[in-house]
């Protein structure tokens, strides 16, 4: 498979290149150059496979013979070992908890896929791979988690400063090997910042091999179509095939994946995007206008994005048919306020407690049932997060709830590590330039 870019559909490169390049040059963002409708048998049968089994052909249609079929089939069974069930809340109300994984949060799926077709496609006795990542929380856990122990890579996170929780710190400092964590004294955008100015720093291109593991690497995207496939095949377990799909959605790689999904054959009804109070896509849904925002700090601030990077590649998949894109496509947003009363009702009413990203999910999944009563159809809403990485947004009585799960303790007993730096640029160059 080629991949072209959403700003240049001459431009066709390698899965490899789109892999290593992360953004094309013109900052479009790569897209398959077609995408491939999976056959019926497949489609029809779902029920009898697992999701390993699903994994390869989804991946397999898409890649074609970029990676041979026994390596893809390893990369796979390496990478998604870890289960994602469907669980049922009330009746026609699912949860799909994306939260098994090392990180406990969906973007492990993306992540140690990523870092396993990164390690494949690096020949022998070339450089190391020298990841930069800046995290606001989740995505550096993914990433760190997702590389370690990975030959011939080594990751440096960067997280501010006292804003990520402490669970998260953990995930972040107590890798050793081939992670090491950067405490920078300043906000989530600092780190950005300092990431994207050292891919252009001459003098660090020529000492390392700098690639960024963010979240528009299309390597993260395909293993998120995964789940979708996988939470339509346990719905037709139970006798139902009909489905929405609602996603708690920031950048909207995660969303983008399951409306790739749907292209590909996924039989999805409809798709709702639920926001925090950064609502640009909500917003557009309803006027028509995309307008993107400065983001605003949120409680479910994995998803405080005013400008989503991945919204040009659903506007590619639809072909800029906005017309088509609403009548699949409901948006939501609500406020903390609101979140912090979804996360009450939602333990009150299903004792279930979810993390504040989730919570915005299901109350956007209750209120398009509300208004569409699609009464044979299911509604899946995504958890995209465990809810003991956030403690602080929960009152004592629905925190002592949640089971923590056993790597969490693991983690207390780790040795934590990180070293402290200031936003300054030159201090940061030559951390790097020093511990080569
Ligand atoms: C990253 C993240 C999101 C947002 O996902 P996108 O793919 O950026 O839309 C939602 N919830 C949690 C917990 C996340 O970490």
């Amino acid at each position: 498979m080629k991949f072209y870019s959403t700003n240049n559909k001459d431009l066709r490169v390698d899965f490899k290149d789109a892999v290593f390049n992360s953004m094309p040059q013109d900052k479009g963002l790569y897209m398959p150059e077609s995408i491939p409708v999976l056959d019926d048998k497949f489609l029809n049968n779902l029920d009898q496979y697992t999701l390993p089994e699903i994994a390869f052909h989804v991946a397999q249609n898409l890649l074609g013979d970029d990676i041979p079929a026994v390596d893809l089939k390893a990369i796979i069974h390496d990478a998604i070992n870890f289960y994602a069930p469907i669980v049922e809340l009330e009746k026609n109300v699912y949860v799909l908890e994306l939260f098994h994984g090392p990180s406990l949060a969906f973007k492990d799926f993306g992540a140690r896929f990523m870092s396993r077709v990164m390690s494949y496609f690096l020949k022998e006795g070339e450089k190391q791979l020298d990841v930069l990542v800046a995290t606001s929380g989740d995505t550096g856990g993914a990433v760190a988690l997702g590389f370690l122990g990975v030959p011939n890579t080594r990751v440096t996170i960067l997280y501010p400063k006292g804003k990520v929780s402490h669970i998260q710190e953990l995930q972040l400092t107590t890798n050793g090997q081939n992670i090491r964590a950067l405490e920078i004294d300043g906000t989530f955008d600092d780190c950005q910042a300092l990431v994207k100015q050292a891919f252009t720093d001459v003098e660090l291109n020529e000492s390392f091999r700098l690639t960024s593991a963010n979240s528009i690497n299309i390597a993260r995207l395909i293993p998120q179509t995964f789940y979708y496939f996988n939470a339509y095949a346990q719905l037709l377990r139970k006798g139902v095939n009909k489905v929405v799909f609602c996603v708690p959605s920031g950048n909207f790689g995660n969303i983008g994946a399951g409306l790739l999904a749907w292209k590909m054959g996924l039989p999805v009804v409809h798709f709702v995007a639920a926001t925090n109070a950064n609502d640009t896509v909500p917003a557009f849904l309803k006027t028509g206008v995309y307008e993107p925002k400065p983001s605003v700090a949120t409680l479910s601030n994995a998803m405080d994005v005013g400008n989503p990077s991945n919204w040009v590649r659903i506007a590619d998949l639809f072909d800029q048919d906005v017309d088509t894109l609403k009548e699949l496509i409901t948006g939501y947003a609500y406020t903390d306020e609101e979140t912090l009363q979804a996360i009450e009702q939602l333990s009150k009413n299903d004792n279930y407690v979810a993390c504040p990203h989730t919570a915005i999910a299901w109350k956007a999944l209750k209120e398009y049932r509300q208004q569409n009563s699609p009464e044979d159809t299911a509604g899946i809403f995504l958890s995209t997060a465990h809810p003991c990485k956030f403690p602080d947004v929960f009152k004592p009585e629905i925190a002592e709830k949640i089971d923590v799960p056993s790597q969490v303790a693991e983690l207390e007993k780790k040795e934590s590590h990180a070293v402290s730096l200031s936003t300054d640029f030159e201090e940061f160059k030559r951390y790097l330039l020093d511990n080569a």
